[in-house]
């Protein structure tokens, strides 16, 4: 039989779906997938369940409901002082997985170039080359995450289509320096290409930092598509309602590969969206301040404990080294170890790398209630207690 495509044939499960399987299997605390283990605000929530039983619920507009599409484009004027026209420049999707689909099918023609930050969040590398592109891999390499001018510099030619980049970044929790993100706009502007600007986690940053848009840097209006997830604002992962934003000449070939794509997106769930967008900047500033408390939680209780706690400065997800515990060499075998033997599941950073990635790294999500949290840490503590008792 003749084969199947190559990029996608053969290509293993997620480690996200991987680590949840494993996860329910042994009863673990679920600290792999990022996701909150409690179901997103009531009001925002009641307004979908309004929205379904009054309708409409046959196909809204192609681009997205209007309401939301205002929402969006008012958010940009809220937050980054930008102005968005709603009409023509913010598309709806089904979550910021299909807008990153549209985005990478859309911009990029086969053997064109696209730079990519390693660790990689998990669709980005099959999307690129299942579109034909060429990966260009540069590191950030942890405790600091620095990004390198020189690896950057050269990774752009004039075959550079695009650059993807994750800000605030999954797994690295880094939010990118205004510094860094100059660099990249210039040499963005030089090579004359695009970001492909993955924002998901645009209003979960800590530390009284502030989450600077690829899309408000000098130059880069008519360069950048950003791209937003209700699932990460709401914490509504399961909804799948994301939006992008971009000049009307960009955004119209990412309408294209919506329309052959899914086409729409709920339309109850977008009017709950837009009704959630519209809240004050108490209901973001809460976001940010309850999810930096979970992570001081646990980063409070993991220390003591033997890694070494790398800084975190954004999303849902904390970092941990093991190597000092010399548990494992290898960061897949160690989470599946832990999943079986303590009892609570993460994510191996090794999953975030295409060749040579470290070893030594586990991601822990933060996103779940306290009593969670501390059960998963105490359950650390019981196991490693008892891996020391037995080599004893
Ligand atoms: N990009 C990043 C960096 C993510 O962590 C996620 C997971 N939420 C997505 C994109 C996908 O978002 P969605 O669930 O809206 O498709
Ligand atoms: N974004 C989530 C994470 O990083 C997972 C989303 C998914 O499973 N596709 O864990």
């Amino acid at each position: 039989m003749k084969p199947t495509n190559t990029v996608y044939t053969g290509l293993p499960t997620t480690i996200f779906e991987e680590m949840s399987r494993l996860a329910i299997a042994h009863k673990a605390v679920n600290l792999g997938q990022g996701f909150p283990d409690v179901d997103g605000p009531d009001d925002i929530r009641r307004e979908a369940a309004e929205a379904l039983m009054t309708g409409p619920n046959q196909y809204p507009p192609m681009m997205g409901v209007m309401a939301l599409r205002e929402a969006v484009a008012a958010n940009w004027k809220r937050f980054h002082g930008l102005d968005v026209d709603p009409a023509r420049e913010v598309l709806v999707t089904s979550g910021a997985t299909e807008a990153l689909s549209d985005a990478i099918n859309a911009l990029v023609e086969p053997g064109d170039e696209v730079i990519l930050i390693e660790p990689l969040y998990d669709c980005y590398l099959p999307l690129v080359k299942r579109a034909g592109g060429v990966a260009k891999r540069v590191r950030i390499t942890p405790p600091d995450w620095a990004l390198d001018e020189t690896a950057l510099r050269a990774a752009f030619s004039p075959r550079t289509k695009a650059l993807l980049l994750n800000n605030p970044h999954n797994p690295a929790a880094k939010v990118f320096t205004h510094d860094e993100l100059k660099l990249i706009a210039d040499l963005v502007v030089r090579h004359d290409s695009y970001v492909i600007a993955d924002e998901v986690y645009e209003h979960i940053v800590f530390d009284g930092l502030q989450h600077t848009s690829m899309l408000s840097l000098e130059g880069m209006r008519e360069r950048v598509v950003a791209i937003g997830s209700a699932g990460k604002s709401f914490s509504l992962t399961g909804w799948k309602v994301g939006y992008v934003t971009a000049a009307p000449k960009l955004i119209d070939p990412i309408v294209k590969a919506h329309q052959f794509t899914t086409f729409t997106t709920p339309p109850n769930l977008q009017i709950a969206v837009a009704y959630g967008l519209a809240k004050d900047d108490a209901y973001f500033k809460a976001l940010a301040a309850e999810l930096q408390e979970k992570r001081d939680r646990l980063a409070r209780q993991c220390a003591p404990l033997g890694p070494r706690v790398i800084p975190c400065r954004g999303t849902y997800f904390l970092t941990l080294d093991m190597s000092p515990l010399e548990l494992e060499s290898d960061d897949a075998a160690l989470a599946k170890r832990m999943t079986v033997e303590a009892g609570v599941t993460a994510v191996p950073v090794s999953a975030f790398y295409a060749s040579d990635a470290p070893r030594s790294f586990l991601r822990l999500c933060f996103s779940k209630r306290d009593n969670v949290l501390d059960e998963a840490a105490e359950r650390i503590s019981t196991w490693l207690q008892s891996v020391r008792e037995t080599a004893a």
